[in-house]
């Protein structure tokens, strides 16, 4: 069964750890081993996976990517927002993460992060546990 996750972001750009809700969902889903995915469903959005020991980190990745790809390079899409849906394809929009013993097999330091890039928005993360 596919459960929702329901984000709020506040910034335009911002990388927000989902991975206590994500554990909720493995824990729900009642599998012991297998494979927990998480997809989310928008073009300016993205899932990664990557340091929550400093938040620092999520602060460089963002930094990082706003100079990758500024926010007026001359695009032809005329929404304005062409640097989120390049942000969105280069992160992208889903990951996986082994589940054993009903839980998250996650590295000491790692968090499964909300990546929004053209916020702040109600969004959505779609994450099922399949054996
Ligand atoms: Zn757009």
């Amino acid at each position: 069964m596919i459960e929702e996750i329901e984000v709020r972001t506040r910034k335009r750009c911002e990388l927000i750890d989902i991975t206590g809700s994500v554990r909720k969902v493995v824990a729900g889903s009642g599998v012991s081993d297998g494979v927990c995915h998480i997809f989310v469903p928008h073009t300016t959005a993205a899932v990664t996976i990557n340091e929550k020991a400093d938040p620092n980190v999520a602060l460089d990745i963002e930094a990082t990517l706003e100079k990758l790809v500024p926010p007026d390079r001359g695009y032809l899409h005329m929404e304005g927002n062409s640097d989120a849906h390049v942000k969105s394809s280069l992160v992208g929009v889903s990951t996986l993460v082994p589940v054993q013993g009903g839980n998250l097999v996650l590295g000491t330091w790692q968090a499964v992060f909300f990546c929004e890039f053209d916020g702040p928005r109600n969004r959505r993360c779609l994450v099922w546990v399949s054996e």
